[in-house]
């Protein structure tokens, strides 16, 4: 049961550009700076105008892809996706884009969130004769527009977009066509952009960037955008709820040099680290970040202490991130391969280690570990973000409560468990406030509910295991 809670729970970043001669290769760049966002699987699926071709496997964006086999799915309209998923959605058939062959065309899918209402979905078409290939969510929407009775694609893929509950940010990709579209609530980012007459798409800017694209706007939520030769059509196959990103993108998950909502990730992170710092006083000679992530929030913190920010801690570049190693043991391992604490700038030094999150603990136990035994006299944790006490059912591998350490003890536990002298968390306002969004007619415009219980969107019982189910509000 928990593995099959833990496979609807993936974070992944999409990419697709229409109507540029070198779209392939201009979507390979883009998933090169989405890697952050998954890296157990990559794949492309491009355009000619006359079919679509696949190319993906298992692995890293430079694993999978090669210049050859680039060019031999070389097309004007592409889509792409890099994956990250549990143990029970890995597998190369679970590899995005999905493709889909029929009499009437192909299709192909790039989805980056998590349905809550997937598995009802599933029944209900298994009961009228679909079969599953994969144990993708994203497998769902296809079938939905394949039954759908609408006469056009258009309205196939409206109807069907208007059936999943929780959080898609998708794209689309046919023979003659791009289509984007984003969950009611927003829940995942999806930014908008242009580089000469070709349309972009990306989870994040930071993709813009790279190929020399322009930010032109946010997908919105509900929105339904129809990109061919002819340019962009702006329609809508939902009315927009409240808007609930999630708060996560900008506290860990997104990169710092990237915009969501014109909200840089980077300057979000620092207000974080000055808002923790008005909120504590702590005495320390030096203040340190856990890289990359955290580094942003640990140079706020010290502005706003006067405390200085120092380089306590390496990482090693050729590790993936600990959190998003598939099992417990691979955990632990990653923690001891990819930080080293920088013995001159810590030892005989009180030290405030900044770090964005705390999830299950064992990451922030082996840190404090690392500046202890490196000499620190003292180590003051801080967390610029609340904790985190309830599983996330949105696209994220914060799987079940049962493993969240601050699910299951007090503060004063967990510091005693981490081997902290302090541990100090950022109030859920004081996070709120200080990301910044002004939405207009939104309580605050960011999905809380790891942090608060209280999630933007109905949870379905088959989403939630029977022992979370009191835990949900
Ligand atoms: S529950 Fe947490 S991790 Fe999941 S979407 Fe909401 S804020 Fe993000």
């Amino acid at each position: 049961m928990l593995a099959e809670i833990r496979s609807l729970n993936e974070e992944c970043g999409i990419f697709g550009i229409w109507g540029h001669a070198n779209a392939t290769q201009l979507t390979y760049y883009g998933l090169h700076a989405l890697q952050h966002r998954g890296q157990e699987g990559a794949g492309i699926v491009s355009t000619d105008k006359n079919y679509l071709k696949a190319l993906k496997g298992e692995g890293m964006v430079s694993e999978v892809f090669t210049p050859e086999k680039i060019d031999a799915i070389a097309g004007t309209g592409a889509i792409g996706h890099v994956r990250y998923a549990t143990a029970g959605g890995s597998g190369i058939e679970n590899v995005q884009p999905l493709l889909f062959n029929s009499t009437t065309g192909s299709l192909a899918i790039s989805h980056n969130g998590n349905l809550v209402n997937a598995n009802s979905l599933k029944s209900h078409l298994e009961r009228q004769g679909s079969i599953f290939q994969t144990t993708s969510d994203t497998e769902v929407l296809a079938h939905l527009i394949k039954r759908s009775g609408y006469a056009t694609f258009e309205e196939q893929a409206k109807n069907a977009l208007s059936l999943l509950k929780g959080a898609f940010a998708c794209l689309i990709l046919k023979e003659e066509a791009m289509y984007v579209a984003l969950d009611p609530n927003g829940l995942r980012p999806l930014s908008l952009g242009k580089l000469g007459d070709a349309w972009v798409v990306a989870s994040e800017t930071c993709a813009f960037d790279i190929i020399g694209a322009e930010f032109v706007r946010s997908v919105e939520p509900g929105e339904f955008l129809v990109i061919t030769d002819e340019g962009l059509r702006a329609e809508r196959f939902a009315y927009p709820q409240e808007r609930s990103i999630c708060t996560m993108e900008y506290v860990y998950f997104s990169r710092p040099d990237s915009d969501i909502d014109g909200i840089n990730v980077h300057a979000a992170r620092k207000r974080l680290g000055k808002q923790l710092a008005k909120e504590i006083q702590i005495d320390a000679d030096v203040v340190t970040g856990v890289p990359d992530s955290s580094i942003s929030a640990a140079i706020g913190f010290s502005e706003e202490s006067g405390i200085p920010y120092e380089l306590g801690l390496i990482k090693n570049r050729y590790v993936g991130r600990t959190f998003i190693q598939p099992s417990q043991d691979l955990r632990e391992q990653g923690v001891k391969m990819k930080l080293s604490p920088v013995r001159q700038v810590v030892k005989g030094k009180r030290v405030i280690m900044v770090d964005d999150s705390i999830v299950r603990g064992t990451t922030s136990r082996r840190i404090v570990k690392l500046l202890k035994e490196a000499g620190a006299t003292e180590v003051h944790v801080v967390i610029s973000s609340p904790p985190i006490k309830s599983p996330c059912f949105y696209g994220i591998d914060i799987s079940t409560s049962g493993e969240l350490i601050a699910a299951n003890n007090t503060i004063e536990e967990m510091r005693e468990i981490i081997g902290a002298d302090s541990l100090t968390f950022l109030s859920v306002d004081g996070m709120v406030q200080n990301i910044g969004r002004t939405d207009p007619g939104s309580s605050c415009g960011h999905c809380l509910g790891c942090f608060t219980g209280e999630y933007p969107t109905h949870i379905y019982p088959d989403t939630v295991l029977p022992h979370e189910k009191e835990k949900v509000k």
